[in-house]
């Protein structure tokens, strides 16, 4: 008896501490756009990442290691967070996330339960979208997902899937359809679900039994099953941030009007009313809700409900991911190092081998790796030289007069992002005798890491004295 308290006292008070460490849940949004909706044929996966503190951004190119059987990647790092860091592989697997607060209490996990492993075996393991599907449901079904639950977006050059996890060991993922775009705020996407359609989903085949048995589910009072509806917690559908930027978006992308604060009935996914490019992409991510602003509370213009891109948006990451080209080249994520309404988004190709400096706080990602949560503090003292503070001061310089500096800000902005675009295009041609395009083979390796690297760091070296306040 006395056992058993104990144990329950200690199941009581790591679920407490483990609610403690919760991410705020009103954090991210993501679009993802299928390859037959995008202009390029490319399949887009767009993110902004939001969290409260002042963050540190890190990028490493983290090299192949054929002893551990880990892949080559781009790891665009949050010292200390277990849920904010993205990465893009050299299969050209990209891998991001938003916090989607489940209903589920019971915590049933093996060793502690997984959580930051789930983003880095993607990285480090998954041949593709649907590998890194696979791969995400062994390791929740072997050891539970500790924290209350979160959309995990996975893409490839070819498809994008997102692999909805519950607290404990139900989960569920729906391959986006290739004509289609979907928005993701702060609440599970995924509707409904035919797991004998497994072209499409995959998951629990409890899922709707346990939904029942939990009283989250009644067939007659509720009519078909939404996982949406049947899973999340009942604060995050209700919340006003989250419906009004998930039809913000909707609205950004079909020129319709849906119903206010009915989340449950907005699509899973909607065909836009043009093909959507990286431009479209940015201007979802920068949105201040301008298109639903009746709709929203006024307050400041970064910091009302209706913001997709809100004040406490440390980074915005766009995955252009091209299956006609050889990966390396054919996989890039477009990123910022703060808020997209005022910052450019540049280019990293999955292909390079180094950052640029002021990107590692560490000479290696190994290093960084094994320091990621224990040396999380005072960076901003530790390691003041880091590119990340001068995107931190830049927004600190803007929000001491906001209304009258975004204007000009935005401007230099939006003309730097139109010439980068336009030298995407000649830049790319100029590496064509480096690979095979047939095979879509690399012909000169270092070479073409080489002139990865040399392209990025250029357009930082530009880009971070641009946005020099000092
Ligand atoms: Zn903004």
């Amino acid at each position: 008896m006395k056992r058993l308290l104990i144990i329950s006292l200690l199941a009581i008070s790591s679920i407490l501490q483990l609610n403690a460490q919760e991410h705020p849940y009103m954090n991210c949004f993501a679009v993802i756009a299928g390859k037959d909706a995008t202009t390029d044929g490319s399949v887009m996966l767009a993110h902004n990442e939001d969290d409260s503190g002042e963050q540190m951004l890190n990028i490493y190119n983290v090299p192949r290691n054929e002893a551990a059987g880990t892949n080559k990647y781009l790891w665009i790092e949050f010292p200390g967070m277990a849920v904010a860091d993205a990465f893009l592989n050299e299969y050209g697997v990209a891998v991001a996330s938003d916090a989607c607060k489940s209903r589920e209490e019971r915590l049933d996990v093996t060793d502690g339960g997984v959580l930051y492993e789930l983003r880095t075996t993607v990285a480090q393991k998954a041949r593709s979208a649907r590998h890194a599907v696979d791969l995400l449901k062994k390791l929740v079904e072997e050891r539970g997902y500790k924290d209350s639950g979160r959309t995990y977006l996975v893409a490839d050059s070819n498809e994008a899937w997102v692999f909805a996890v519950v607290r404990g060991r139900h989960w569920v993922a729906q391959r986006v359809p290739d004509d289609c775009v979907m928005a993701i705020p702060n609440y599970y996407s995924i509707t409904e679900v035919n797991l004998a359609d497994t072209a499409n989903f995959k998951g629990s085949p409890d899922l709707v039994t346990y939904a029942i048995e939990r009283g989250w589910y009644n067939p007659e009072r509720d009519g078909k099953f939404s996982f949406r509806k049947a899973y999340s917690a009942p604060s995050t559908l209700n919340s006003d941030r989250n419906y009004i930027r998930h039809i913000s978006a909707l609205n950004l992308l079909t020129g319709k009007d849906y119903p206010i604060a009915e989340p449950a009935s907005y699509p899973f996914a909607v065909k836009a009313d043009r093909k959507i490019g990286l431009q479209d992409m940015i201007e979802i991510l920068s949105s201040h809700g301008e298109n639903v602003e009746q709709k929203v509370k006024s307050k400041a213009p970064q910091q009302h409900n209706g913001c997709i891109c809100i004040d406490r948006t440390i980074n915005a990451s766009i995955f252009q991911l091209r299956n006609w080209l050889p990966t390396e080249i054919g996989a890039l994520v477009w990123t910022t190092g703060g808020r997209p309404c005022c910052e450019a988004f540049i280019p990293w190709y999955s292909g390079m081998t180094a950052s640029p400096q002021g990107f590692t706080r560490f000479a290696t990602p190994q290093e960084a790796f094994e320091k990621h949560f224990s040396d999380a503090k005072e960076m901003r003292l530790n390691y003041p030289d880091a590119a990340a503070w001068k995107f931190v001061t830049f927004w600190e310089w803007l929000i001491e007069d906001y209304d009258g500096r975004i204007g000009d800000v935005k401007k230099r902005k939006e003309k730097l992002q139109q010439k980068l675009f336009k030298s995407q295009e000649a830049f790319e041609r100029s590496l064509k005798p480096l690979y095979n395009a047939d095979t879509k083979s690399i012909t000169k390796p270092s070479e073409l890491g080489e002139k990865l690297n040399g392209y990025t760091a250029k357009l930082y070296r530009k880009y971070l004295k641009s946005i020099s306040v000092k």
